[in-house]
């Protein structure tokens, strides 16, 4: 069975100096703050050429920090893509804050900056609701910037926030900057299946402000002032551990290598998917490069495509199937079907294939093969 990420061919390569790295901390026993998470710090502060880069314990406390740091809470709109993961939009619920979920555009999956002008504008018109807009939560779906030239614009232009939510795109690139530098801060995760993963749970923010960093730093300690135990403020204890920094640590070292990889096996699946009818391969706009977390395409009834390929003894996965406005747990906000058709649209029609940079083309064809032979056996819609 092909397996949908890989991580065991990883640590085949790399397993060697990451046992090295984790028997260093076992004998120094320095587990919070050790020397691994201020070395990781300098690393992908100067990997994604940023001033700071702020270690936490998870993609979700990075956005929660960033969101505490700017003081949101109830009252507040925060704006944001419902075509993302949960955590993307419950980080401002958690905060008491209210999200807006705007469309996105359905070539790159990511937030369209003209739905996100409208919906800010358009604010006070919602029934019922008197919001304070305050920021804008933009995401790097599937790897891929959004396009934050236009999105800082429209935020600034209205006196917004922008946070990047590039859980999904570090190592990512657009116009000559890495995803994580592209918004006044930037999230991300280092999730096992993430392009940068640890074995567990962890994160960072990025940001180039140095007063906005400090706060990050005592919201991560419980609020610490000057030293732990003057609290300056309601901060969380969300820390990375000094063993997921120390693994992080050699993943860094092949992460570039692994980038192209991933860049490669992308060019393969865009060139065997050519001669399939039906399906959408994914966009990568001038000037951007993907970090490919996922190589997803479109595809005709998709539901039918995902289960003849699991007969077929290939995994595939829907990111994501019921996008947030729809979702139960954000039922109370009043949304209907309808209300965001881009991002319903896709929806329906995802279908993220196997993917890791340790992909054989001999694999990728296996799966184009099957996916074009499901597609020749079932009816075509006349949409997608
Ligand atoms: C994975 C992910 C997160 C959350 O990261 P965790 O480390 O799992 O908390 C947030 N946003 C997006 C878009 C993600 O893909």
């Amino acid at each position: 069975m092909i397996p949908f990420i890989d991580l065991k061919a990883q640590r085949a390569r790399i397993g060697a100096e990451v046992e090295r790295r984790i028997q260093c901390v076992l004998r120094h026993g320095n587990f919070i703050m050790g020397q691994e998470v201020a070395e990781l710090e300098s690393r992908l502060g100067q990997f994604c050429g940023v001033r700071h880069a702020v270690s936490c314990s998870s993609g979700t406390d990075a956005l929660l920090l960033v969101l505490m740091a700017h003081g949101v809470g109830p009252g507040d709109a925060v704006f944001t893509t419902p075509f993302t993961f949960i955590a993307t939009a419950e980080v401002i619920s958690l905060l008491g804050a209210t999200p807006v979920f705007v469309d996105i555009d359905p070539e790159t999956y990511n937030l369209d900056p003209d739905s996100l002008d409208a919906a800010i504008a358009g604010l006070g018109d919602a029934p019922g609701r008197s919001l304070t807009p305050r920021g804008v939560i933009a995401v790097d779906l599937f790897g891929l910037a959004a396009d934050y030239q236009r999105i800082n614009a429209v935020a600034a232009k209205h006196g917004l926030f922008v946070l990047e939510d590039a859980a999904q795109s570090f190592g990512g690139l657009s116009h000559g900057r890495r995803a994580g530098s592209l918004a006044h801060a930037a999230a991300t995760s280092f999730f096992p299946a993430k392009p940068l993963g640890c074995y567990g749970d962890g994160g960072a923010v990025f940001t180039d402000d140095g007063d906005f960093a400090d706060v990050l730093r005592s919201l991560r300690v419980h609020g610490k002032g000057d030293t732990k135990y003057d609290n300056v403020r309601i901060g969380l204890n969300a820390r990375l551990d000094t063993l997921q920094a120390a693994i992080l640590l050699a993943k860094l070292d092949i992460f570039p290598d692994e980038l192209e990889k991933r860049r490669l096996a992308a060019q393969t699946y865009t060139r065997l998917a050519a001669g399939i009818l039906g399906v959408v391969v994914p966009v990568v706009p001038e000037g951007c490069e993907s970090a490919w977390a996922q190589y997803t395409l479109r595809v005709p009834g998709r539901d039918g495509v995902q289960a003849a390929l699991k007969a077929a003894g290939i995994p595939t996965a829907v990111y994501y199937a019921t996008p947030l406005h729809l979702q139960k747990a954000f039922a109370h906000l009043g949304y209907a079907p309808g209300d965001l058709p881009h991002s319903e649209a896709a929806a329906r029609s995802v279908l993220s294939l196997p993917f890791h940079p340790y992909l054989e083309p001999e694999t990728q064809r296996e799966v184009m093969r099957a996916l074009g032979a499901c597609l020749a056996d079932i009816p075509v819609p006349t949409s997608l």
